[in-house]
């Protein structure tokens, strides 16, 4: 390329002979069909070569296609095009008086390229950020649109699908009505006597970050839903001052706290979608286990505490309810997540992503799509009890692996 492109965090050069950007559905459409190989770059928050083409293969951005998001009202849906960002989509859906039911940490990131990955953030019932998406646009590999809904059998492949059938054009969202959120932070939670459940269950988003320095958890974010009662949360000291999820870090980025009422959109997320969310000069790595394993997690990583807090900036443990898409980290099972924002340095991080998971050994852990991970890819297509179906999806909207990449070959190997 004669540009250089990175991902967000600049651990990925991508070695793709071109990055198109086509303006026009039109355009995308025979790029697709005269592509040999392609795959879509969204908005770049991936730590992995999950969106990587290989030298043989071309980026496309769908950045510069109209920023589609029209709200029907009456329906209470939302049709979002392929490249537009949470940022956006949540501040029109906002102004027509309706709601997602979550977002991630940050909005700066795209939709489809969020659920694409099993993107989440947290609550014990809410489903992944895919779970909204009741209907899904792909160009496959012939240029032609296949339209996938609730209903048809190929649903439960389709939305987390890793890129990997097609370009996503557009996605239909189900919403809800506007609801306030307000924002609660109490320090230092001992791990010792730690009631995981009950924790997670006493606000409608709960996260508990630690840098793993000492035992517990150094912050514990509560977002409740002001139409919810307020959370009784003995267990920890209220936040004496405005707290950001890597210690020693300016909170101004990050959205506002203590109590104060506001927007859905302007409290879920942890970072201000004017601001560089999270700490910019970071990897991350994700792990998502079935729930009743939370409190095994946490002691495992506490065992190796002094291996992990080293390259540590914070961990952060959510929950995620179970979904039935087919390659959702959260497949069929409630899910509680440990997520780390490592330091930027890769080759001290990685002997410490290996070491995490050999502590996870036998958690049935299933590693974020989008992040660091070191697991075989045999190991992981094991915990994915209907990739065999997504297999047979892919291979049937894209019979040539056209939108197929290395890291897709090694998931999808029989
Ligand atoms: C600071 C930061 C905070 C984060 N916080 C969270 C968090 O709270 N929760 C969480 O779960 N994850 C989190 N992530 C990870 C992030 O959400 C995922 O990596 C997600 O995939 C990013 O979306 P993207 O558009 O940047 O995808 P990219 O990295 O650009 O692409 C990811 C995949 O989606 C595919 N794709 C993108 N758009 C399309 C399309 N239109 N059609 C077909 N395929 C497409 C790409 O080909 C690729 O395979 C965070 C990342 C960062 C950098």
């Amino acid at each position: 390329m004669a540009e250089t492109v990175t991902n967000w965090a600049g651990n990925i050069t991508f070695t793709a002979k071109e990055l198109h950007r086509p303006h026009s559905l039109d355009a995308l459409r025979s790029l697709v069909a005269d592509s040999d190989r392609l795959r879509v770059l969204g908005s770049g928050h991936s730590f992995n070569e999950i969106a990587e083409p290989g030298v043989d293969g071309a980026l496309v951005s769908l950045a510069g296609m109209p920023a589609e998001v029209d709200v029907d009202t009456a329906a209470r849906t939302v049709r979002v095009g392929g490249g537009v960002r949470y940022a956006e989509l949540a501040r029109r859906v906002h102004e027509h008086g309706l709601a997602l039911p979550n977002m991630a940490s940050l909005p700066h990131i795209s939709v489809a390229g969020s659920v694409a990955t099993g993107t989440h953030g947290s609550g014990v019932r809410n489903g992944s950020l895919a779970a909204p998406v009741r209907e899904v646009e792909i160009i496959t590999a012939d240029g032609s649109t296949v339209v996938i809904g609730q209903g048809d059998a190929r649903f439960d492949g389709a939305v987390t699908s890793l890129g990997a059938l097609g370009v996503v054009t557009a996605l239909t969202l189900d919403l809800e009505p506007d609801f306030e959120v307000e924002q609660h932070v109490f320090t230092e939670l001992p791990l010792a006597g730690l009631d995981f459940e009950t924790v997670a269950a006493t606000a409608y988003s709960v996260s508990l970050f630690t840098d793993w320095r000492e035992p517990g958890f150094r912050q514990v974010w509560l977002k409740r839903r002001t139409d919810q009662p307020l959370p009784d949360f003995p267990w920890a000291a209220p936040a004496a001052e405005k707290m950001h999820p890597v210690p020693g870090m300016s909170a101004v980025n990050c959205t506002e706290q203590f109590g104060v009422a506001g927007p859905w959109h302007e409290r879920l997320p942890h970072f201000r979608a004017e601001f560089t969310p999270s700490s910019g000069a970071e990897l991350q790595s994700e792990y998502l286990l079935p729930r009743p394993y939370a409190l095994d997690m946490l002691h495992a990583l506490d065992a190796i505490r002094t291996t992990v807090a080293p390259v540590l900036q914070t961990c952060e443990v959510r929950t995620v309810a179970a979904d039935t898409q087919w390659l959702s980290p959260a497949y069929g099972r409630d899910t509680v997540a440990v997520h780390f924002t490592w330091i930027e340095d890769l080759e001290a991080v990685l002997p410490v992503v290996r070491r995490v998971e050999e502590a996870l050994d036998g958690l049935d852990a299933r590693p974020h799509w989008g992040k660091v991970f070191a697991e075989a890819p045999q190991v992981v297509r094991e915990r994915y009890p209907r990739l065999g179906d997504f297999r047979a999806l892919a291979g049937a909207l894209d019979p040539s692996g056209k939108f197929a990449n290395a890291f897709v070959r090694d998931i999808l190997a029989d």
